[in-house]
């Protein structure tokens, strides 16, 4: 029997605490499951079997004037009923993120058609899931909601721990259905401008570390996984790339593609970390061996480190493997100030990566390029991070150096992180 999520918004509804929030941010009576009027309708309507780039649709100019005008496109998923005391994956971390939004003035009701938020996002449906995980995994979980619901909360995994409340299921499903429709958007926008908008899915449960047969690291379904294999299905978008900069590695998105040439993942993560998977040697396999790329940083590894990763290692590797979009894992938990690692990211350098990306993804893909929300567990670094990151999607300068406080810096182990570098190199004869 097939499972047919029920719309987003009705499943939502009883949620008391998201009704609030929503309320708060005047959404309450648009709070509809349809993707907004002309913005990415195009789901399930077109496939291209052949492959190769998308096809200029002669109408698509009139239905997205608004998308191909903007700099940024935005959905936000927070899982207001996806909580549970004193975890650090809480429904604080999205609304910490809108808020820092707000207050830098980073959002459409200040910057007009620069900036687009989809209202309104059709939840992914158990067929969209399904290219990436079991139906086994997807119809266990939603059966474990009768569970949760009489709990309040129950553990669906045991190393993150991965928790699950009664609204988990809908939820999930509700934020991989906005990074879907943010690959929507921002194919539709690159058809009629070289300049389509950036675009960031604020979304949790985050996904990277969720395995095709089930949850795992407080990851429930593999966001920027389903997003990949949707660009591939739907929009015929061929070649993915997938940058992983949480500072954990992203194991699941490394097993869904690891034989797969078409789909290259390269996560950067400190060595020794969760889930201790993601070795400078696991390269993929069969004929995905080598679209695989695995880079452990030493623990102190920061701003320096990363700047040289990106220059060295990260666009070498997109520009020879030549893409058809770019796919961000973007966790902010490799940041200085974050509490569950010993990365020293700050502010700027997630405001580089995103400017370093974004103009990665125009000279290599007509621009199409989405960050998804993983990490971040410190809710000042984050939201100022994804808020610098916003400003560096807006060609705008960072305010980093408001924020970051160079005195809490230590040194980082160049020395090691160039060891690692050049093994990464030689591996992929880089
Ligand atoms: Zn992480």
């Amino acid at each position: 029997m097939e499972l047919l999520p029920s719309p987003g918004a009705t499943a939502l509804a009883g949620n008391a605490a998201l009704r609030g929030w929503n309320r708060a941010r005047g959404l309450r009576s648009r709070a509809g499951f349809r993707l907004g009027a002309g913005l990415g309708g195009a789901r399930g309507r077109r496939r291209s079997p052949g492959g190769g780039g998308p096809v200029l649709c002669s109408s698509e100019a009139e239905r997205h004037p608004r998308l191909a005008a903007a700099r940024v496109v935005y959905g936000v998923a927070p899982a207001m009923g996806h909580n549970q005391e004193s975890h650090p994956e809480s429904h604080f971390r999205v609304p910490a993120i809108v808020t820092a939004l707000e207050k830098m003035e980073l959002t459409p009701k200040v910057r007009g058609d620069e900036i687009v938020e989809l209202l309104t996002v059709k939840p992914a449906s158990v067929d969209d899931l399904v290219h990436v995980h079991t139906r086994a995994y997807v119809s266990g979980l939603e059966k474990a909601m009768d569970k949760a619901s009489e709990k309040g909360i129950i553990y669906i995994e045991g190393s993150g721990p991965t928790y699950a409340t009664a609204t988990t299921f809908q939820e999930s499903l509700v934020a991989a259905g906005v990074g879907m429709a943010l690959v929507d958007s921002v194919v539709d926008a690159s058809r009629i401008t070289q300049n389509p908008p950036t675009a960031f899915a604020l979304i949790r449960p985050p996904g990277h570390h969720a395995i095709p047969k089930g949850p795992m690291g407080f990851c429930v379904f593999g966001n920027i996984a389903i997003a990949a294999r949707y660009a591939q299905r739907v929009h015929g978008l061929k070649r993915v790339f997938i940058i992983d900069f949480d500072v954990h590695h992203g194991n699941g998105t490394n097993d869904a593609f690891y034989d797969d040439p078409d789909i290259f993942f390269l996560s950067t993560h400190q060595d020794g970390s969760y889930p201790g998977t993601g070795k400078i040697n696991e390269i993929g396999v069969a004929d995905g061996e080598g679209t695989t790329l695995n880079l452990p940083l030493p623990g102190g590894s920061g701003d320096i480190a990363m700047r040289t990763v990106f220059d060295e290692v990260i666009a070498p590797c997109a520009q020879r493997f030549k893409p058809d979009i770019i796919l961000v894992s973007a966790g902010y938990d490799a940041h200085v100030l974050d509490p569950l690692a010993s990365l020293q990211f700050t502010t700027g350098t997630y405001y580089a990566l995103a400017s370093n990306i974004k103009q990665l993804a125009e000279e290599l893909c007509g621009g199409r390029c989405i960050f998804f929300l993983e990490g971040g567990y410190n809710l000042q670094s984050l939201s100022y991070s994804v808020a610098d990151s916003f400003r560096a999607f807006l060609g705008e300068p960072s305010l980093a150096s408001k924020f970051d406080d160079p005195a809490i810096l230590y040194e980082e182990p160049l020395a090691k992180v160039k060891q690692a570098i050049q093994r990464a190199k030689h591996l992929h004869s880089l």
